[in-house]
């Protein structure tokens, strides 16, 4: 039942009506064969819309507080053992003007959800990032505001808003979170950012514990109906100050087989090769690109602060200068024949 031709004709059929059914999704994942060939077709897709270009976002991770409990997360609040440590709007800023003298023009500020920062001091930094680095974007991702929040920090000029929905199954959701947390606040917020006129991202963990091919069919159906213009996906590999540290690691082969099928259905969407990507495998990145991913985001975060972000074990350059990693990163990319590109790489529809 499982061969070539059909498996060929599968991604066809995605490829041409940009949609998947949910046998066709449970076909391709679970065929056995070398996916190569998928891997190929979407990578054709993303080099008809990207080129060869591969689209860089210098991440600072400036505080580890978080006050929520996610199961998943080793900067949950419950880990006691996590080195907590907050940057202050200087060192935010004095990474984001080294990154800007290495050619970054997106900036991600990602955190804990850490109230510390009130919704005036989110909107301080950022207007000083822009005023600062001209003609640069900044991506927020420090998780669920109000509506009102998120109208703030746009109307401060905030460019982009990372918030991965980790699931689109309302039972899923439960087990990944406590009930403080819910499946339907994260999608509303998600459509909230996407009214305010956001460059919105969202995305899921692979391989979290209790996923099921199906509710990664919802993910992909709940995709269909956000449109996002990012969507960030990596293996979940587990922290072991968590209730999850005895969970498997979530499978590379899987995270791959994904980003292509996404990169198919959604052609235009920037598609991440994740830092947990490159930690689950040492060509992890590279993989991904080839894939069908077309955005690196090394971290811009100063090293003393780096081994302190950890959500997941084993964490990959946590002790370089971001020089290094852009370097490293550069030498990668150009080793799978792909070049770093130096614009700020906002998706198609907000290119004037
Ligand atoms: N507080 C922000 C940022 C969260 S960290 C927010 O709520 O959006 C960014 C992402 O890291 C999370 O959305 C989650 O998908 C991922 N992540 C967290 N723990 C992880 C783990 N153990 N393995 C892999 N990815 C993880």
């Amino acid at each position: 039942m499982y061969n070539t031709t059909e498996f060929k004709n599968i991604i066809a059929s995605i490829r041409n009506k940009q949609d998947i059914t949910k046998e066709q999704l449970e076909y391709i994942l679970n065929y056995k064969d070398d996916p190569d060939y998928l891997y190929q077709k979407a990578s054709e897709v993303a080099q008809r819309i990207y080129n060869k270009e591969v689209y860089l976002r210098g991440l600072i991770e400036f505080t580890n507080y978080c006050r929520n409990d996610c199961y998943y997360c080793g900067i949950r609040c419950s880990n006691f053992y996590a080195d907590r440590y907050r940057m202050s709007k200087e060192d935010i800023l004095a990474c984001c003007k080294k990154g800007y003298e290495l050619g970054f023009r997106t900036f991600v500020l990602q955190g804990g959800e850490d109230n510390y920062y009130n919704d005036d001091m989110i909107c301080d930094i950022v207007r000083q990032i822009k005023q600062e680095n001209p003609g640069c974007a900044v991506t927020l991702s420090i998780g669920e505001k109000s509506h009102e929040s998120y109208l703030e920090y746009f109307n401060a000029g905030a460019d982009r808003y990372l918030l991965r929905h980790e699931t689109a199954n309302k039972e899923h959701y439960e087990k990944l979170h406590p009930h403080t947390l819910s499946c339907d606040n994260r999608k509303k917020c998600l459509k909230d950012l996407k009214e305010i006129g956001y460059q919105v991202g969202c995305g899921i963990m692979v391989g979290t514990p209790h996923q099921t091919v199906e509710n990664i069919y919802e993910d992909i159906c709940f995709m269909k109906e956000l449109k996002p213009h990012m969507i960030g996906i990596g293996p979940f590999i587990p922290h072991k100050d968590t209730p999850f540290a005895n969970e498997p690691m979530g499978s590379v082969e899987l995270t791959l087989k994904l980003l292509s099928i996404l990169r198919l259905i959604f052609p235009d969407v920037l598609l991440p090769a994740t830092t947990a990507l490159g930690t689950a495998d040492v060509s992890g990145r590279e993989k991904g690109i080839l894939a069908g991913a077309n955005v690196l985001m090394p971290n811009l975060s100063p090293v003393d602060v780096r081994d302190k972000y950890l959500l997941y074990d084993g964490k990959i350059c946590t002790g370089e200068e971001s020089a290094e990693c852009v370097e490293c990163l550069k030498r990668r990319v150009e080793n799978i024949g792909y070049h770093l590109s130096n614009s700020r790489g906002d998706h198609p529809d907000f290119c004037k």
